[in-house]
């Protein structure tokens, strides 16, 4: 796979670079301007950006943010994301009027060696997301005709086959961004000869999302923590009542198979802090997994949970930790991702942190991200690197001959 910094050294003065970036942040609606509260994944894009603009490249930059309907949406403007880029990067960063038209054109046609503008939401085109190759080779086509080459850092994005993420790359002369090579680099070191022990730690809502993770891990691992909401689907399996916590009934049986298939892998929570419902001042109540209240549901993982997680994982040379321990979001429930958090920090060896919340997490609870080896801006992108599977956007990059 070639890399930016091959393609800087071959000369890229003066050339017009599509660089796919990951600029997905979180936003705060609630006061009527949106104000990103999380800017990690802007950051982690600088350094492929910086090192363009040094060496004199037209930087057209596009991205996605939320899920828009496939057409222009106000709420899903990347008009914040260019104004905190340009502060980050000290120089005026334009928004594009559009995706890849009239607007998109103004845009890159006033570019300037060494400068930089951002195109509005990739997902404001239906054809970006369709399943239809006609239709997003078409919004390719498009795209490519903006630039001479094509950069992907948009780590977060490789598991997508979306005209912006695949099919451009298959039409321009293309290369991985320093974030895509960097998070490759320390997910191949998860995966080839890992030092021992290594322990996964999983959390985060949904079960269904991370069950095709924890087959595919578990033969490689020696222990598997899971906790946050997924955790109950599990309990339940064990034969628990779970009370009014988070349940997936159709994946209990398979959560059944995998426990007994791990043995002794596979280490659940022993407690859980327990509310009535998720709000900031909530009353909580701490109890055992076999005594969850009817009335009540589990929104963390207790304290004996967080010392016996802890325990796992202070052996351990290499970690990888995704999906928060509970609802960190409000302060009744952060006490468990906080612990796990310092857990994983104080490892000696490799302690990898993957998926957008908990990165945002680690962030703000306030823990030094300097503590981590890495932490992935890709989750669901991580995860399926984990599992083994052949992801688009890579595997367009690996083939040199396009
Ligand atoms: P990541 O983005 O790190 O991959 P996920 O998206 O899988 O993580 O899950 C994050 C979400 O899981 C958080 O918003 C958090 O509030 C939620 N969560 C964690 N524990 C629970 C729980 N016990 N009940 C409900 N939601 C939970
Ligand atoms: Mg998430």
């Amino acid at each position: 796979m070639r890399t930016v910094d091959e393609l800087v050294a071959e000369g890229v003065q003066g050339r017009r670079v599509f660089l796919r970036a990951d600029l997905n942040v979180p936003l705060d609606d609630s006061t009527g301007t949106p104000v990103i509260t999380d800017d990690g994944r802007i950051r982690a894009s600088l350094p492929t950006l910086q090192a363009l603009r040094e060496a004199g490249a037209r930087v057209v930059v596009a991205a996605h943010l939320g899920r828009p309907k496939g057409e222009p949406d106000p709420r899903y403007s990347l008009a914040p994301v260019a104004a905190r880029l340009s502060e980050l990067l000290g120089v005026d960063v334009p928004l594009a009027t559009d995706t890849a038209g009239s607007g998109a054109q103004a845009a890159v046609a006033a570019l300037e060696d060494g400068d930089v503008c951002l195109l509005e939401n990739v997902r404001f085109e239906a054809a970006e997301t369709s399943k239809d190759d006609d239709a997003r080779g078409a919004l390719a086509d498009r795209f490519a005709a903006l630039a001479d080459l094509y950069v992907d850092d948009a780590f977060g994005a490789v598991h997508r086959k979306h005209a912006s993420v695949y099919d451009v790359a298959t039409r321009l002369p293309h290369a991985a961004g320093r974030l895509v090579a960097t998070e490759l680099d320390v997910l191949t070191r998860l995966t080839e000869d890992p030092q021992r022990p290594y322990v996964v730690v999983l959390g985060g809502s949904k079960v269904s999302d991370k069950l095709a993770v924890i087959e595919a891990m578990l033969p490689k691992v020696d222990r598997l923590l899971v906790g946050g909401g997924m955790c109950f689907t599990f309990l339940a399996a064990q034969g628990h009542g779970v009370g009014g916590s988070l349940l997936e009934q159709d994946q209990v049986e398979t959560c059944r198979r995998l426990l007994a298939e791990a043995g002794d892998k596979i280490v659940l929570p022993v407690d859980v802090v327990c509310a009535e419902a998720l709000v900031a001042d909530a009353q909580v109540t701490v109890t055992g997994v076999d005594a969850i209240p009817d009335g009540l549901k589990g929104l963390d993982v207790g304290p004996r949970t967080v010392e016996l997680f802890g325990d796992q994982l202070a052996g351990a040379r290499t970690v990888f930790w995704n999906g928060p321990m509970g609802v960190f979001e409000l302060a009744p429930f952060t006490a468990g991702t906080r612990g796990v958090a310092t857990a994983v920090a104080a490892v000696d060896g490799l302690s990898v942190v993957g998926g957008g919340d908990s990165a945002a997490a680690v962030r703000q609870l306030g823990l030094p991200e300097d503590n981590y080896g890495h932490i992935s801006t890709g989750g669901g992108a991580s995860l399926e690197f984990l599992e083994g599977r052949e992801l688009p956007g890579l595997a367009v990059l690996s083939d040199r001959a396009a």
